[in-house]
C-alpha cells in the first residue's frame, strides 16, 4: 500500500509544480498522463530503436500486442526503428507454429518492423538460435575477464544444493561451489569435454545495482543475486544473456515488455556492468488482469490474437483498444480526451508515460470497433472501403455461420437456409458470397463480432418456423394485452399527436376515424400483403418499398391495455412497425426491416407472409377455442 504513495521517479518533478490538490492516489496509481504538462519531455529527443522479441513458446495475445504496438509507436514516433527477434534459446518449450503465426498476426495488426527474420537487417540474424557463436564468444569474454566461471555441477548436485538451502531457509542460490576452481583447472576440464555451465561471478553479499525505470521510477532489488548462468548445459544461452547482448549489439535504446519482466531487469543491469556497457532505457508496462485481478491467461481468458481476427475484429479497432491498456494520451486544457484514434494519430500522440500497477481489461472493444465501421460508412470513398472492410469479415462470417450450422437441427428456432441466401451450385459456401456481403452492408453498423453478428442476423439467413410466429404473437397478445386492431381511414386527417399514442378513451369522435379489425392479427397480414403484392420485382428497392410502405405501417392501431398507475387503459397506437416486424421476422430483434426486406426480395417476403398468416390463423383458432372452453 505506501508504494502507492511514493512520489518517485519520472512523474516527481512534474507533481511537485502542480498545485496540491492533485496528489491523491489515483493521481500516482491511475493514469498519470493528464497531469503532465509538456511532450517535449516525454519522448526521447533522438531516434529511437525498440524491439519486440517474442519467445515462439506460444502465440500472440492481448498482453505480446500491446508490448509490441507500443515499441513500434515509440520507433515510429521518433523516426526510429523497430525490430523483431525471435528469443528460441529454451528450445525445450519452442511451438512449431509458433514463430510464423506471430509474423502473421503481427502483419495483420500492421506492425510491420524494419528489421528482422526474413527480411534481415544490419544488426541480424535476428533469430537467438542463429547467433550462439555471438554468445560464445561473449562469454569468453566474461571468462578471460573472471567475471564468469564454469559451473560442472551435475543437475543432481543442484538439485541437493537447492534441497539444502530449502531445508536451511535459505534463498542464496548455488553456493559457489565451481567458482573457486582455478582457471587452468577449468579450461583443462572443458577442453576434455566435461559438461557445464557458464555462471556469472557475483559479488557475495551484495544486493544488484538500481536502475531507472521509466514507469516504476528508482527500482532496487533487495535479494543478493546468485551466480546465476549465462550459458547453459546444452551450449544455448539463458534468456537474460542473449537479450543483453542482442540489445546491446543491435543497438536497441529503449525497452519496453511487461513487468513481469521488472525482477529480472537487475541481472541484465549487472550483466550492462560486466561487459562495461550503458543499458537502454526501461520501461516495464503493467500486467493486464482481468476484473477479478486475475493475471489474463490462455486458459482462463480469450486473448489469442488469432481469435479477435476470427471474430471479426478490424486491427484497426484492436490496435486502439490495446493502445488504451496503460496508456493514454495526453490532456490539452480543459478538452476532454478522444479515446478512438488510428495508428497514425497514436504515433502523433504517443508519449513515455504508461499507467502504473495491473491494468483490468475492460470492455471499450466493441464501442472502438463500432465507431471504426461508423467511420468508414460515413467516408466518401465509400464502396471501396467497405469492400475492404468486408474481406476482412466476410470469411469469418461464413466461419460462424458455419458454427450455427452444425447444430441447426437441434435448434427449434431455425429452419434451413433461405433460398435467396443460397449460394449458386458449383459454390462449396453456405451462404452465397454476394448475399453475405449484402447482409453485412445492411446491418454493417451495428458489427461487433462475427458470431454475435450471425445472430443478429439470423433471420436474413435462415427460415423462421411458424411454431415461432405463434409463440411470437401469443406474448405480444398477451403480455402486451393487445385487445383489438385498428386501420385507420386513409383520407382522414391524422389524429392529433400524429403517430404518437392517442387516448380513445378521451375522444370517442377520433373513433371515427378508424376501421376495427377485432382482434384478428391475420387482417393485418392480409393489409401487408395486399400492398406488397402490388410492388413488382423491379421496382423492389428500399426507396419504393418505404414510399408504398409507410403509410400503411403508419395507419394501423391497436388498443392495448396498460398496466402501471400512472397510465390510462386503452391507448390506441400504431402497431403498423411491431406489425410488420411480426410478419417479416416473427417480432425477433434484428436489422433494420425496410433494407431486409428488400434482400430477402420479393419472394421470400411473400413466403414470409404467407407463414405469418398461418400462424395468425392458428392464433386465432386457438383464441376462439379458449373463449368457448370459457363460456361453456
Ligand atoms: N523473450 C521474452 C518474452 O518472451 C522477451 C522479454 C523482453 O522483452 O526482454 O517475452
Amino acid at each position: 500500500m505506501r508504494s502507492l504513495y511514493t512520489i518517485g521517479g519520472p512523474l516527481r518533478w512534474e507533481l511537485r509544480t502542480q498545485p496540491s490538490k492533485v496528489f491523491k492516489r489515483y493521481k500516482f496509481h491511475g493514469q498519470p498522463s493528464h497531469i503532465l504538462s509538456s511532450k517535449s519531455t516525454l519522448l526521447p529527443s533522438k531516434p529511437a530503436r525498440t524491439r519486440f522479441a517474442p519467445s515462439p513458446t506460444g502465440y500472440l495475445h492481448l498482453g505480446s500486442l500491446r508490448t509490441a504496438l507500443y515499441n513500434y509507436l515509440l520507433a515510429k514516433a521518433t523516426g526510429g526503428q523497430f525490430l523483431v527477434r525471435i528469443e528460441d534459446t529454451d528450445q525445450t518449450r519452442i511451438v512449431s507454429d509458433a514463430e510464423s503465426k506471430l509474423y502473421e498476426d503481427l502483419k495483420w495488426a500492421g506492425l510491420d518492423w524494419d528489421e528482422g527474420p526474413s527480411i534481415g537487417g544490419d544488426f541480424g540474424p535476428y533469430k537467438q538460435s542463429q547467433r550462439l557463436p555471438t554468445y560464445n564468444q561473449h562469454a569468453s569474454q566474461l571468462l578471460d575477464s573472471g567475471r564468469a566461471y564454469r559451473c560442472f555441477c551435475s543437475p543432481a548436485e543442484l538439485d541437493a544444493i537447492k534441497a539444502q538451502n530449502i531445508k536451511e531457509g535459505t534463498s542464496i542460490g548455488y553456493n559457489k561451489t565451481c567458482s573457486h576452481i582455478p582457471e587452468d583447472v577449468s579450461t583443462r576440464r572443458a577442453a576434455a569435454g566435461e559438461p557445464h555451465c557458464v555462471r556469472l561471478r557475483c559479488e557475495h553479499e551484495k544486493p544488484a545495482p538500481p536502475f531507472h525505470d521509466m514507469v516504476y521510477g528508482r527500482y532496487k532489488t533487495p535479494f543478493v543475486p546468485e551466480d546465476f548462468i549465462l550459458i547453459k548445459r546444452d551450449g544455448y544461452p539463458t534468456y537474460h544473456f542473449a537479450n543483453v547482448i542482442d540489445d546491446h549489439l543491435m543497438q536497441i535504446t529503449h525497452v519496453i515488455r511487461g513487468a513481469e519482466w521488472l525482477v529480472s531487469t537487475p541481472r541484465h543491469v549487472m550483466l550492462y556492468d560486466a561487459f562495461g556497457w550503458e543499458p537502454p532505457e526501461f520501461a516495464h508496462v503493467g500486467l493486464l488482469v482481468d476484473s477479478n485481478r486475475q493475471k489474463l491467461s490462455k486458459r482462463l481468458h480469450d486473448i489469442g490474437i488469432s481469435s479477435y481476427r476470427e471474430k471479426g475484429y478490424l486491427p484497426v479497432a484492436l490496435l486502439n483498444y490495446v493502445a488504451l491498456l496503460g496508456w493514454s494520451p495526453l490532456r490539452t486544457g480543459q478538452k476532454k480526451i478522444t479515446e478512438t484514434m488510428d495508428l497514425e494519430t497514436i504515433i502523433s500522440k504517443f508519449h513515455l508515460r504508461f499507467t502504473r500497477g495491473d491494468i483490468r481489461i475492460n470492455d471499450k472493444l466493441a464501442f472502438i470497433q463500432n465507431y471504426y465501421l461508423k467511420r468508414i460508412l460515413a467516408q466518401p470513398e465509400y464502396p471501396e472501403t467497405i469492400q475492404q472492410v468486408s474481406n476482412v469479415i466476410l470469411p469469418n462470417l461464413e466461419k460462424a455461420i458455419g458454427e450455427v450450422e452444425k447444430g441447426r437441427s437441434d435448434n427449434p428456432l431455425l429452419g434451413p437456409i433461405i433460398v435467396p441466401a443460397r449460394p449458386a451450385e458449383e459454390d462449396s459456401n453456405l451462404v452465397g458470397k454476394d448475399y453475405l456481403r449484402k447482409m453485412f452492408e445492411v446491418d454493417m453498423k451495428s458489427f461487433v463480432d462475427a458470431e454475435s453478428h450471425v445472430w443478429r442476423n439470423a433471420n436474413l439467413i435462415w427460415e423462421i418456423p411458424e411454431e415461432s410466429y405463434v409463440q411470437a404473437l401469443d406474448i405480444e397478445m398477451e403480455q402486451n394485452t393487445v385487445d383489438n386492431f385498428w386501420v385507420k381511414h386513409p383520407d382522414a386527417a391524422a389524429p392529433e399527436g400524429g403517430n404518437r399514442p392517442i387516448s380513445a378513451l378521451q375522444d370517442p369522435d377520433i373513433w371515427d376515424m378508424f376501421d376495427s379489425l377485432g382482434r384478428k392479427p391475420s387482417k393485418v397480414v392480409d393489409l401487408f400483403h395486399a400492398t406488397v403484392q402490388e410492388i413488382t420485382d423491379e421496382a423492389w428497392t428500399k426507396e419504393s418499398l418505404e414510399k408504398k410502405m409507410k403509410p400503411l405501417i403508419m395507419s394501423i392501431y391497436s388498443d392495448r391495455e396498460e398496466h402501471g398507475k400512472d397510465r390510462e387503459r386503452g391507448r390506441r397506437q400504431v402497431w403498423g412497425w411491431h406489425a410488420l416486424r411480426w410478419i417479416m421476422v416473427a417480432g425477433n430483434v434484428g436489422p433494420a426491416l425496410i433494407p431486409s426486406m428488400e434482400l430477402l426480395g420479393k419472394a421470400e417476403t411473400m413466403r414470409r407472409m404467407s407463414v405469418a398468416k398461418r400462424a395468425a390463423l392458428r392464433w386465432e383458432q386457438d383464441e376462439m377455442k379458449k373463449f368457448k372452453d370459457n363460456s361453456s
